[in-house]
């Protein structure tokens, strides 16, 4: 697909093709009055000042702030059933241990393929409508093999069928299933699980969550030892409820990421930054459980390179907006606006192994990228919980506009009406 898109009044956005760490997280190329070239998809060019000779399809954003299409590289989309009672309870006082993750198992092994599909697809339209173009979905709500390849099996259908990118990773060390002793299910996911995933192409991760009344550090690195040996690229859940060592395991196995990191230790942080791991935070799921923070600083100066999440999921984080991610980070882990965008792109592409291919607005990416109703991109944080998502370009393709979005140019009747 070709397309020119100008009138852009700010264009922000990282550049390179690794993850941006320490100081350089904070550095953004900023151009106005842009204009973005694309053919057959990828970006050729991009420039200030005047517009290039173009014969094609062009959208004028009207002066409105261009940034790369958002990456969310932490979520769980794929469920069925609803926990509001749980959410309800934890907001009466009720602590929450994550005993509730067998709920949603008990759902979700319920539900057929199709019913699946059903559900996550409109999940996953409205991250689209708020400027987000690349997505990792996580199994982990199946805990069988026939229930783990039937997410993932719903992470390849809407990746097919949706005008998103969809990350599918393995997570069958999401809990322990009632009904296999503890030890017979580890071997279970080393010997049958975890190679059978990676022998049908249904993952491309295999994530652990490595914590307290889950899975120990020793069974998590087994655990991911088969996976790396299958060909999975490698993820933790680390110390999210308690300080168990995951993000020292995860800097040691060279984890692509490691998540959460709530409880992270200073040994922790020097790991994660020599194993060259991107920290994934989950701002919105210690906001839903009122947990503190991730000490985000400490791992910037130590050189790990920080990306955000919504962790999207029917318990802890029933945040489905990365842009609300994104108000949170600034609010409550201090981040700038420059450092957030850069963990919702880059780094967030490099946590989903994709910084090749999108996160920035250069040639040779894909031509994923939203137009912000909005002057500058300190502003997309800074309306807290409005979708601003004016106009969101993936591929090259310009996609319909968000149902409730006012007609283009402010006047006259909504073109697609009749
Ligand atoms: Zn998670």
């Amino acid at each position: 697909m070709n397309l020119l898109v100008y009138g852009i009044g700010q264009l922000a956005t990282p550049l390179g093709q690794e993850p941006r760490r320490g100081a350089a997280q904070g550095e953004l190329t900023v151009l106005r009055d842009a204009y973005v070239v694309v053919r057959d998809g990828r970006i050729t060019d991009v420039g200030e000042g005047r517009r290039p000779r173009f014969l094609g399809p062009a959208l004028d954003v009207e002066g409105r702030c261009v940034t790369p299409g958002l990456v969310d590289p932490h979520t769980h989309a794929v469920f069925a059933g609803s926990r509001v009672q749980e959410f309800l309870a934890r907001a009466r006082g009720e602590r929450y241990t994550g005993g509730g993750i067998l709920t949603t198992v008990r759902a979700t092994r319920e539900a057929g393929e199709d019913e699946l599909v059903q559900l996550a697809r409109p999940r996953l339209l409205r991250m689209l409508a708020q400027g987000v173009t690349t997505v990792e979905v996580k199994s982990g709500y199946g805990l069988t093999l026939a229930d783990e390849a039937k997410m993932l099996r719903v992470v390849r259908r809407l990746d097919d069928e949706l005008p998103l990118t969809l990350v599918p990773t393995f997570m069958g060390a999401h809990a322990f299933p009632p009904e296999v002793p503890r030890d017979a299910y580890v071997r279970l996911l080393v010997e049958e699980m975890i190679p059978a995933v990676a022998r049908d192409g249904l993952a491309w991760f295999c994530d652990v969550f490595c914590d307290r009344g889950f899975y120990t550090v020793d069974e998590a690195r087994a655990i991911l030892t088969a996976a790396g040996g299958a060909g999975l690229g490698l993820k933790v859940h680390a110390d999210e409820l308690v300080h168990v060592g995951g993000a020292e395991l995860a800097g040691d196995l060279s984890a692509t990421s490691a998540e959460h990191l709530l409880h992270v230790s200073e040994a922790g942080i020097r790991a994660l930054a020599q194993g060259g791991t991107v920290a994934v935070l989950l701002p919105g799921t210690a906001f839903v459980l009122g947990e503190l923070f991730p000490p985000l600083r400490d791992l910037i100066s130590a050189g790990v390179p920080v990306a955000l999440g919504t962790d999207f999921n029917p318990g802890s984080s029933p945040v489905a907006s990365l842009p609300l991610a994104m108000s949170l980070a600034i609010l409550k882990l201090g981040m700038s606006p420059a450092e957030v965008l850069i963990g919702t792109t880059l780094n967030a592409a490099a946590a989903v192994g994709l910084e090749d291919e999108v996160g920035s607005l250069e040639p040779g990416k894909r031509a994923d990228l939203v137009a912000w109703d909005a002057r500058t991109y300190e502003e997309i944080p800074y309306w807290i919980g409005g979708n601003l998502a004016w106009a969101v370009v993936r591929g090259g393709v310009v996609l319909p506009p968000h149902p409730f979005s006012l007609p283009r140019g402010g006047e006259g009747k909504n073109d697609r009406s009749g």
